[in-house]
């Protein structure tokens, strides 16, 4: 490497357009060399490292007409509203899973698959310049082991633009106070952006009404909040909550919590050997004690994208409600939460390029209204006194305390800019490098992929028999490369596979695919298994 990364003192900018352009500066001299390729990487030798109750439920929705014989795949009403929202909205031809066709069903070996699986864009695809993206995320500009860093470890948490950075630094600045409470300018600010946030969150998930949005600290708490007041209002003993063998253990134990409480059930929708979820033994699951369907849209060990329209649809008509998961999915699809008519939806800010500390619980008002607070304290009161306390109404009935303010200006930040570069443009650029990604990695001898659903995003688990999957992340971590080994947090999904951990690149939008070539590259100076 002839860039010299600079210590981070000597990065210190005089102003926040200087750090911009400095960073921007230092992202192009790295990038270019990586491009150029380092020493000791062009003739593809190894390279030394170091270097550097039930009430309630009944008559919520339109009953279908059988309610013993649910409707099954392919035969599934298709879900109809339309509203704005990230991009997903309007018909089924402009919703963005079109692009994840990876491979057509049926398809078992990946030598079949062609090289890129080309599928036609349902609109011309706006030039993706992923240098200049790149070039507004500092922490990518930076040598690991000696190596400019590759960030393959996106759905474990993203890294932050500098608009995001620049948005909370600001904050701490100029507009720091505490919401709601105090009278003076500050606080009117603090509350201004608060609530702005809020409602960037509700354009962005395309929610009929900003009261329809919680802030909480991520999905995890997000789900907890819902098992816990939805849980316990509505889920009594022998009641059944159904999941899928793919959820990450946030969306498992929370119910398993609950159903230590109440009695309830826990039923699990299975998946085949691609990693997809087998919609007909879903239906069949849904019955007359099924109380709430927790799904995630795009599972995290896996990268399976889930019919999540169809999932909903199946649900509301035996008149259940759905909490979808989506923390692996709004980094990479238009998502609308009306259109898919989910009761409740969550997502974590770290994941999609905002804060850590922050989420969102999106839950219809017919929902929040009938729920009990989750926490008691400031803030989610309308009054107090010894004998009796009333509470306001949602959202601020289930945001007790001081909230993350700051996180929630990032989150706005985060969804701005994710909204600049266009939900479909990113999931178009994604599906492209990620079929590549796919094709590439099967050239590694050994290598064997876990999850191979035609709808993906994102994922791409692997393991290469004979060679633990934390002995190849820590390989991988040599040469500057960032993925993770492990469960993810979803031991019954990899479980399913037989296996107790795997190695998993996640893409973002901000890789290349220069970067998945040296992915690859480097699984090949292995030893053979
Ligand atoms: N659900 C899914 C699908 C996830 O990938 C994750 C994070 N890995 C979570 C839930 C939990 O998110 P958080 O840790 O941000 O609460």
């Amino acid at each position: 490497m002839t860039t010299s990364i600079p210590r981070p003192d000597a990065l210190a900018p005089t102003s926040p357009e200087a750090g911009t352009a400095l960073i921007a500066q230092l992202a192009k001299e790295l990038y270019a060399e990586f491009r150029r390729g380092s020493p000791g990487t062009a003739d593809g030798k190894e390279v030394p490292a170091g270097t550097g109750t039930s009430e309630g439920l009944a008559g919520a929705y339109p009953t279908g007409a059988n309610p013993v014989t649910p409707p099954v795949h392919p035969g599934v009403p298709p879900a109809t509203s339309s509203a704005s929202g990230n991009g997903a909205a309007g018909s089924g031809a402009d919703r963005v899973p079109a692009f994840y066709f990876l491979h057509e069903p049926g398809a078992v070996g990946l030598s079949r698959v062609p090289a890129i699986a080309h599928v036609p864009s349902p609109s011309p695809t706006p030039v993706f310049d992923v240098e200049r993206v790149r070039s507004a995320f500092p922490a990518l500009h930076q040598a690991v082991n000696g190596r400019p860093l590759i960030w393959l470890d996106n759905a474990a948490t993203t890294h932050k633009p500098q608009a995001v950075i620049d948005a909370t630094s600001q904050f701490y600045r100029r507009d720091n106070s505490n919401i709601h409470r105090a009278a003076h300018a500050l606080a009117a600010r603090a509350t201004d952006l608060y609530e702005a946030g809020r409602e960037k969150v509700q354009k962005f998930l395309g929610a009929a009404d900003a009261r329809e949005i919680v802030f909480v600290r991520g999905t995890t708490e997000a789900i907890n909040l819902v098992a816990q007041t939805f849980g316990r209002k509505f889920i009594g003993a022998g009641d059944e909550i159904l999941l899928s063998t793919m959820e990450h253990h946030a969306n498992i134990v929370p119910w398993q919590l609950l159903a230590e409480q109440t009695g309830a059930v826990i039923r699990v929708a299975p998946i085949n050997d691609r990693g997809e979820l087998i919609l007909e033994q879903f239906a069949a699951l849904l019955g007359s004690r099924t109380r709430l369907v927790s799904i995630t849209h795009v599972a995290n060990a896996l990268g399976t994208v889930n019919p999540v329209e169809q999932i909903i649809a199946l649900a509301h008509a035996h008149g259940i409600p759905v909490l979808v998961d989506g923390a692996q999915s709004v980094p990479h699809l238009p998502v609308n939460v009306q259109a898919l008519d989910a009761d409740f939806f969550v997502f974590s800010g770290h994941k999609i390029f905002g804060p850590t500390g922050i989420g969102v619980l999106y839950g219809q008002s017919k929902w929040l209204e009938q729920l009990p607070p989750y926490q008691g304290g400031g803030n989610m009161i309308r009054d107090v006194t010894f004998a009796r306390t009333t509470y306001q109404s949602h959202p601020q009935k289930f945001e007790a305390g001081t909230p993350d303010i700051a996180g929630v200006v990032g989150l706005g930040a985060a969804l701005d800019y994710v909204q600049g570069l266009g939900l479909p443009a990113i999931a178009a650029y994604e599906h492209e490098l990620l079929a590549h990604a796919t094709d590439a990695l099967a050239s590694v001898p050994g290598l064997r992929p876990i999850g191979t659903a035609v709808n993906k995003a994102s994922v791409l688990s692997f393991v290469i028999p004979g060679i633990p999957a934390e002995d190849v992340g820590r390989h991988l971590d040599k040469h500057g490369i960032a993925v993770r080994s492990g469960h993810h947090c979803a031991q019954p999904a990899v479980r399913r596979f037989g296996l107790e951990s795997t190695v998993r690149p996640s893409l973002a939008f901000y890789n290349t695919r220069e970067e998945v070539h040296e992915l690859v590259r480097v699984l090949q100076l292995l030893p053979k298994p």
